[in-house]
């Protein structure tokens, strides 16, 4: 038998696509996704062309937070349409499959939809192209690091210990992955109550900052608990695209991603 150099299948690009984002959690529930979202629209109010791609198979809510739905259309039984809204070209698993379905599916399946959402959906041209991860350490994280020349991942918490200690794992796994960490952002941070005005820590305070100090990465953003961030992600039109002290700190947040 002969010895073939097995070509290795080394992390590619998106056809058209600068950079990568993956943002990614410990643990569900902690608001990944109403960051993703949020970044995205802020990026796109700055001018940069904004691509969203869902890919939280467990719980995928890109369409309602971004306010989409319909099956994508595929004109040539290859190419998938994106949607668009907020100035965001946008994917998501939830579009692809039923939406009161679970998505139980095997390793292969799970990886040849990511491919798909990667390849065969016309992005087009983009500055940046969010990915908002599954909760935890799993096979899309492993895939996607493995064969997707992500630019960078950030990793939300809320500054609840048991968030924190969750999150430690999404690091760690980003680290030996060799994914670059761009840095954390802690969501839920903090509570204004709007009668009194009186300010609560809910989930506790200043985890986040104290973990990525000891992770020696950056801290880029902090998000209160908000009623507004709420509302806003049910109704498909995400609070940054409000001037509202929410919306400028998702602003300032999105600059952090500009050179
Ligand atoms: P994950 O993607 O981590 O599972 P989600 O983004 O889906 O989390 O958020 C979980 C729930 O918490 C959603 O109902 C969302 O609207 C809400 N939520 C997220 N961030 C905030 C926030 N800063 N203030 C208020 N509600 C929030």
């Amino acid at each position: 038998v002969g010895r073939h150099p097995t070509p290795q299948a080394g992390p590619a690009p998106v056809a058209g696509v600068d950079r990568i984002l993956a943002v990614g959690s410990g643990k569900g529930g902690v608001g990944k996704s109403t960051v993703a979202s949020n970044l995205a629209v802020a990026l796109a109010r700055k001018g940069r062309r904004v691509g969203l791609l869902d890919a939280d198979i467990y719980g995928p809510s890109q369409p309602r937070m971004m306010g989409v739905s319909g099956r994508p259309a595929s004109p040539d039984g290859q190419t998938i349409m994106p949607l668009h809204a907020h100035g965001v070209t946008i994917m998501s698993i939830g579009l692809m499959v039923d939406a009161d379905k679970a998505v139980v599916w095997r390793g292969p399946m799970l990886m040849g939809a990511l491919q798909q959402m990667l390849n065969q959906v016309a992005w087009g041209q983009l500055d940046v192209l969010i990915i908002d991860l599954p909760p935890g350490t799993g096979d899309v994280q492993l895939t996607l690091c493995q064969r997707t020349n992500v630019t960078g991942a950030v990793i939300v918490s809320t500054p609840q210990d048991v968030a924190l200690l969750d999150a430690r794992k999404a690091i760690d796994m980003f680290r030996t992955l060799k994914t670059p960490i761009l840095g954390l952002i802690e969501n839920m941070s903090t509570f204004h109550c709007p009668h009194c005005g009186e300010e609560t820590q809910i989930f506790g305070h200043g985890g986040v900052a104290a973990e990525a100090a000891r992770l020696e990465l950056p801290l880029l953003g902090a998000l209160p608990i908000d009623i507004d961030t709420r509302l806003a992600g049910d109704a498909g039109t995400p609070v940054a695209l409000t001037d509202g002290p929410v919306g400028l700190a998702y602003a300032a947040l999105a600059q952090r991603f500009i050179d």
